[in-house]
């Protein structure tokens, strides 16, 4: 794995990205941001499962002006998501958001980049450029990639901020299919000294979109490339969170919760391993700490992972071992497996 890029740290109300902060988890709400009341419910479920920034979506000036109730109510800070109109961007500012996030494709013109910029410095506020492959400015030269014409937008706009001395900025440059987000950000990440916001946009639904911010997300930050990840996905935004956290573990770059580790199961299982296995998972969802917790099917790899895990079961016939910290501690039944896991795992967790 590369050691990672180093970035010019910013700062998003009081949470750091870039330098040598950790990897932060965001996501964006998917309310109306005008409902006040729903926008702050849904940003506590994804402050409980660790969401460190969010996102909202700026389509008015109602939804500019909702973003002050909606930071009394939450703790995170909040990022205005704007586009077209940059009137949004000062009203949202004024409001209190913490940060902007600007797409180059459709806020162009220098005048009103720079009024942002300007209103921005004065509260200290960093702007995300964020370039989407989706909406790439009209002036893009067809002659280049996608990846080399989303590099140039996001460096158009690079350039007229440090024009304007500032410096508080966050790059993006998301496109639907992974090898052109990784070559994008391959390239930019030797041009400019700014943190890197790290997705794949419009990944799809769960099954098929974890897997292919998984391949983007994943290669970039093996990389050394990426200060911030959103998994996008057509879902509940806990599911972006929980997913993102997944892959950051997996990296071994985040400690965030239990890890389970469960064989695939075969014909030499005596129990349903499956069911266990989702049942154990969704217990896991209340436990807090790093805890590695092994759920396997018999003898061949069964005491060897369990024993290696905080907590394991190795399983055989109607039958269990239960392992705590490398020791055998006791043989369970088979209608007890979940009950006297749960039961190690929340003693350990408090
Ligand atoms: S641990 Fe046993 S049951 Fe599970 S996959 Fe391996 S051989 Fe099959």
């Amino acid at each position: 794995m590369n050691p990672r890029r180093m970035s010019k740290p910013i700062q998003i109300g009081r949470v750091t990205v870039g330098g040598n902060a950790p990897i932060v988890v965001q996501s964006m709400t998917k309310t109306d941001s005008r409902d006040v009341v729903a926008t702050i419910r849904q940003i506590r479920e994804l402050e409980e499962c660790g969401c460190e920034l969010v996102r909202v979506a700026v389509p008015d000036m109602e939804a500019a002006e909702a973003i002050s109730p909606i930071k009394n109510g939450v703790s995170i800070p909040i990022i205005a998501d704007i586009h077209f109109d940059y009137r949004l961007a000062l009203m949202a500012l004024k409001a209190g958001a913490d940060g902007l996030r600007l797409n180059p494709g459709n806020i162009r013109e220098p005048e009103k980049v720079k009024a942002v910029a300007y209103a921005a410095k004065e509260r200290g506020v960093p702007i995300r450029i964020g370039v989407n492959a989706g909406s790439l400015p009209r002036s893009a030269k067809p002659q280049l990639t996608v990846a080399e014409q989303m590099v140039e937008a996001a460096l158009e706009q690079i350039r007229l901020l440090e024009s304007l001395d500032f410096d508080l900025i966050k790059v993006s440059l998301k496109a639907f299919d992974a090898p052109t987000t990784i070559e994008a950000y391959q390239s930019i990440a030797q041009k400019i000294p700014y943190p890197l916001h790290i997705g794949i946009t419009e990944a799809g639904p769960p099954r098929t979109g974890i897997i292919r911010s998984t391949v983007g997300i994943g290669t970039l930050l093996y990389e050394g490339i990426g200060d911030t990840i959103r998994v996008s996905l057509t879902a509940h935004p806990r599911e972006e969170v929980i997913a993102a956290y997944e892959i950051l573990k997996s990296l071994n770059l985040r400690q965030h919760g239990p890890i389970l580790v469960s064989c695939p199961s075969c014909g030499r299982a005596e129990v349903d391993i499956v069911k266990l296995a989702q049942a154990v998972e969704k217990e896991l969802l209340k436990i807090t700490k790093p805890l590695k917790v092994a759920v396997m099917g018999c003898v061949v790899n069964g005491p060897g992972e369990a024993r290696d895990a905080d907590i394991g079961i190795a399983c055989g016939k109607a039958r269990a071992v239960l392992f705590k910290k490398g020791k055998k501690i006791g043989v369970i039944e088979e209608k007890d497996f979940v009950v006297a896991l749960i039961r190690e795992i929340e003693d350990m967790n408090s």
